[in-house]
Order: C-alpha cells, then structure tokens, then sequence
C-alpha cells in the first residue's frame, strides 16, 4: 500500500540551495532562498528577540499547554499593529489566535473555508506556491487571474473580471503587502477599488500578510486589508511574523476572523481550535512567547522596530541602485525600485537563469524570482554585469 504512493517532486528552492551549496566558486550568490540578508550576507536574530529571549528563559517557570490557541497576549498584543491602533478589534468583532508560522494559519484560515461551504479560491497567478498546494490537498477548486501586467503594475483588469465572474461559494487570497514572487503590490488607489468591489460582492476575503514592515513601513503595508476590512462584513486575516521578526524557523503566526455579528465569534473562532487540535494540537510556543515579551516592553519595541526599519532601508537601497541599472542586456531592472519586500521577478528566459547559475554561480528559481537581500552593495555590480551578459 504505502508503495503505491507516487513519487512527489523534491521542492525546487531545497534542490537550489544544495546546488549553491556545493558551488566551490567564492563569489558566487544566493538570490534563492526567502530570508532576509544583512549587507554581509548574514540572517541574524533582531536584538530585540534576542533581550526578549533571555528574559523567556529567565522567567518562565513553566511550559505546561497553552490550549490551541496558543500565546493569547501574544495574539493581542499584535491586533493594534496589523488592525490599527483605533480599530483594533473591529467593536468587537475580530478574535485571533496562534498558528504556527503563516503557514499554518493559511492551512487553518482554507481549512475554515472549507468548513464554512466554500468551494473555490481565487487567487492570483503567479502567486506563493503553496496558496495553490493547500488549497488542493484541502480540495479546494482554485480560480486563478493575473496578477501582474506585462508593464510591471498589476493587472486591474484581471482582478475586475475575477470579482465580476465570482460565484456564491468563493473566497478570494489577496498578499496584503510584498507580493511573493513578483514583489507588486496594488496601489492605496487600487485597494480602495477592491475594498468597494468586494464591499458589492458576495466574496470571502482572505488577506495573506506576511511581510508587514518590509515593505513601505508597518502601517503603510496594512493599509490594504484595513480598507477591505472596514468595507466588508467577514474576513479571514493570515499573519507570520517569520519575516518581520525574524523568527523563521520557530514557526510564528497568527490567523484572526472578523465576522459581521460579534455573537458569532466564539462559534467561528471555536472551528479553528478544533481544526488546530486536529493539526496540531497546539502552536510551537517560544517564538510567540518572545514576540509578546518585545511587544510588552516599549524599549524592546522600539528596538524592534528600529531594526525592522533598518531591513527595510537596506532593501529599498539595493533596490533602488537595481533600478538604476536601468536598460540591462535584454531586461529592464527599472521596476524593480518600485516593487516592494524581499522578492522581485526578472524576465529571465529558462536558458538565461541556468546560464546566471553555470557561468555567473548566481542562484535562484527558475520563476527568475530572485530575493533582493541576497545583493549587497558589494555584489550589485557583479550581478548587473552578469545580467548583461546572458541577457544580450
Ligand atoms: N504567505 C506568503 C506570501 C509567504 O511568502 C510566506 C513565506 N514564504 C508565508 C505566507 C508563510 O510564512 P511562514 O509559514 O514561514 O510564516
């Protein structure tokens, strides 16, 4: 039986990682994996959970269950940044709790949807690939639009006709900030359009953000979901905080609901426990534990986001010297300094990323997704040239 399984393709970023890994060249780059990078190429800890950690270890007097869901002063203490400080809940109307890491709120937040009736996700094209696997393994039908227009903004038309086609019965997955891969996000203008188009609709919205602050600022990246979620009556919201704390691997997220009627909350919110507890059980704790501590402590936020800021500068610099490449080879980098997180995609032929890899030992997704921490201001100009090259 367990031999019938058919074999599943190994995941293509792993396959590139060990590549890049065995590369014995010493100035080749990683634009691969999604992690952010110092200007010297490292991932490190923020101060601040570092302070946060060691006050964890000290205090913590016991690790016995939390419940399903999870750290809830951790959970609240987050509303104020991803809701805003003056609707934080909504008049009651918004509860959340600890998943672990985006991931599993987007399992929980599509495994709710599920629960609820729904039966088709629209979700833009390209879009992270794992929106799509979960949807499938959930058995979800996906309803896919374009997302991105070939001048590099993104595609309105696309999202119109989606919201205009849409069906009862369908959800929609919208990236809140930092489009992963193409790193094009919709205007203030644009979002003010999908918030009435989805006012008018009878959509489910599920906003994916898992790059608040390393876009334009913390409050600037949730200007999209609060203005959906102040036009519609429901909303699934899906949070990690890997990125912008820099917890990768400790798995930190959250999910939150809004629903029209606060008496329904409890009954909603009680659909996800029972989904977590058939999961998992309970969330990973000390990631969670150590965002609460900073959270709780002004000094450590500000820390925090002192930190934060100082990501998003670097990438907005080694954005903004990308774009000023301009014309290069075959491709136009311009865009790219108007795009927003880690992430942007260069038109690179299949042929074109593979020579970047043999020729240039410069490594990332055969999408041409490459992460833009991976460049410093020391490799920009390597990278540049090696555009030209392959691309000419
Ligand atoms: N959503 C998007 C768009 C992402 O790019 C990612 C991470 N790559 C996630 C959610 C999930 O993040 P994590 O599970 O690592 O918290």
């Amino acid at each position: 039986m367990l031999n019938d399984l058919k074999q599943q393709p190994a995941d293509a970023l792993l396959a590139l990682i060990k590549l890049h890994n065995t590369d014995p060249r010493a100035d080749k780059i990683d634009l691969g994996v999604g992690v952010y990078r110092t200007g010297q190429g490292d991932t490190p800890v923020f101060g601040a959970i570092k302070a946060a950690e060691a006050k964890l270890v000290a205090e913590q007097d016991s690790k016995a269950y939390l419940g399903p869901e999870g750290d809830m002063g951790f959970v609240e203490k987050l509303m104020p940044y991803i809701f805003g400080k003056d609707s934080a809940d909504m008049g009651g109307r918004i509860e959340g709790m600890q998943t672990p890491g985006g991931t599993g709120s987007l399992r929980l937040a599509l495994a709710m949807v599920k629960r609820a009736g729904y039966r088709r996700v629209i979700v833009g094209k390209p879009s992270w690939p794992n929106h799509n696997q979960i949807c499938a393994d959930l058995g979800l039908e996906v309803f896919e639009f374009n997302h991105a227009a070939a001048d590099g903004t993104t595609d309105m038309d696309a999202l119109r006709a989606a919201i205009a086609s849409a069906q009862e019965g369908d959800a929609i997955l919208l990236h809140g900030c930092c489009h992963n891969p193409t790193g094009i996000d919709y205007t203030h203008t644009e979002w003010d359009e999908i918030a009435a188009l989805l006012a008018q609709s009878t959509i489910l919205p599920i906003i994916d953000l898992a790059y608040q602050g390393l876009g334009t600022g913390m409050e600037e990246d949730a200007y999209g979901l609060r203005r959906v979620l102040v036009a519609v009556p429901e909303a699934l919201v899906s949070y990690s905080c890997d990125k912008n704390f820099g917890l990768y691997r400790d798995r930190v997220g959250a999910l939150y609901a809004m629903v029209a009627d606060p008496a329904d909350l409890s009954k909603v919110m009680s659909n996800g426990h029972a989904l977590a507890r058939a999961n998992w059980s309970q969330p990973p704790d000390h990631g969670a534990a150590a965002v609460r501590l900073v959270l709780e402590d002004a000094e450590l936020t500000a820390q925090w986001l002192d930190e934060l800021d100082q990501m998003r500068d670097r990438m907005r610099q080694v954005r903004a010297k990308l774009a000023a490449a301009g014309k290069t080879g075959g491709v136009d980098l311009t865009p790219v300094g108007g795009q927003n997180g880690l992430f942007s995609i260069v038109p690179f032929t299949p042929e074109q990323v593979q020579a970047m890899r043999t020729k240039h030992g410069i490594y990332f997704a055969a999408s041409g997704r490459i992460n833009v921490a991976g460049l410093t201001m020391a490799n920009i100009d390597q990278f540049v040239a090696a555009v030209a090259d392959v691309t000419a």
